[in-house]
């Protein structure tokens, strides 16, 4: 099959829906990360999401709807406080968990009762979502384990010949995939942290718990216990106060005729004068944007990326660390 990459445009999106109307598989932008699309309601077309990422059986999909479309179409909405969330954070990079009415198919829920939706706020997907007028299931775009794309090349590079479109929207801005948070209790609860913080939830609706996995846990979001994000060459993940370790692997890479880079944030950069460095930029949001983007540039000129960072659980740091420790821990 061959895989065209398409910019947005009336005449792609209309392709785009005639492929998933037909059954068939669309790497979409998100503001998050690209996704790999399929119409929610079709199991034939939900079962090859899983065929063609080789993911886990038991690891439900993000239902994907347009800023106008009636979630309540899909599931129940318990608790008055999820309407604040609503108000504030859709279109965005926020997954809400609820029990579901059972629209979307068994098949993109791995037949558990609850069901997750997000608004991407980006425009050409809110097209997209539109032009389709149905709900959108949608992992990240990449082969199950291997670091997400986050611009439409870096899509094709996983799924070449597996897929017949992929829309072209740019590069992604968040940078890692959305916060999951469960909103089937009183309470709710990140079950994956991402760009909306426990912070921002806890000053909007007053509280946030984190879920905790521990081994042996039944976890309640089956993707957390998975290796994540990995990049193709070696990895290795150090903290700041151990930049001296860092060097002297790099070192012994490069006695081994092999090429290390360091990635770190600008801050830790002055650490590593003279040493080939893949830059994270300053901010939390900022390592959250360059992440993966710093990782697949790595992975084609590095035999290994020394990672350095602050081990930090405040704001969008707990996100960022959370996927710096699966992709190079
Ligand atoms: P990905 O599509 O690769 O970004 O992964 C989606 C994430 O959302 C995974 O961690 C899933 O386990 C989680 N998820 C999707 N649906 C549900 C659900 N119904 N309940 C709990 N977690 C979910
Ligand atoms: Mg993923």
């Amino acid at each position: 099959m061959e895989t065209l990459i398409e910019k947005i445009s009336s005449d792609s999106l209309n392709k785009a829906k005639a492929i998933l109307l037909d059954g068939g598989l669309v790497g979409m932008p998100t503001e998050t990360v690209y996704g790999l699309s399929a119409i929610g309601t079709m199991p034939s077309a939900v079962k090859q999401i899983f065929e063609v990422k080789g993911r886990p059986a038991d690891n439900p999909l993000i239902a994907h709807v347009h800023k106008d479309y009636d979630i309540e179409k899909l599931v129940y909405i318990e608790h008055d406080y999820i309407y604040k969330l609503k108000e504030k954070f859709m279109p965005g990079p926020l997954t809400l968990v609820f029990k579901s009415k059972g629209v979307i198919c068994r098949e993109a829920v791995c037949g558990g009762d609850t069901l997750a939706i997000r608004m991407p706020s980006h425009k050409g997907c809110q097209r997209l979502l539109r032009c389709v007028d149905m709900p959108l299931v949608a992992p990240s775009a990449n082969v199950s384990k291997h670091t997400s794309p986050v611009t439409a090349e870096q899509v094709y590079c996983d799924l070449n010949g597996r897929i017949p479109l992929i829309l072209d929207g740019g590069r992604c801005t968040g940078g890692i995939e959305s916060t999951v948070l469960d909103v089937t209790e009183s309470v709710p609860r990140i079950l994956r942290a991402g760009l909306i913080t426990r912070e921002m939830i806890t000053e909007t609706v007053g509280a946030c718990e984190i879920a905790q996995h521990k081994e042996g846990d039944k976890v309640k979001s089956p993707g957390v216990k998975y290796k994540h994000y990995r990049p193709k060459c070696e990895t290795a993940l150090f903290y700041a106060d151990e930049t001296e370790k860092a060097k002297e692997l790099y070192n012994k890479t490069i006695s081994e005729n092999k090429k290390p880079y360091i990635m770190c944030q600008t801050g830790l950069k002055d650490n590593f004068n003279g040493y080939d460095v893949l830059d994270l930029g300053k901010t939390g949001e900022d390592m959250a944007r360059n992440l993966y983007d710093k990782l697949l540039e790595g992975e084609k000129k590095a035999d290994i990326i020394i990672a350095v960072a602050v081990d930090r659980e405040d704001g969008v740091y707990l996100g960022v660390m959370n996927r710096l420790k699966k992709s190079c821990g």
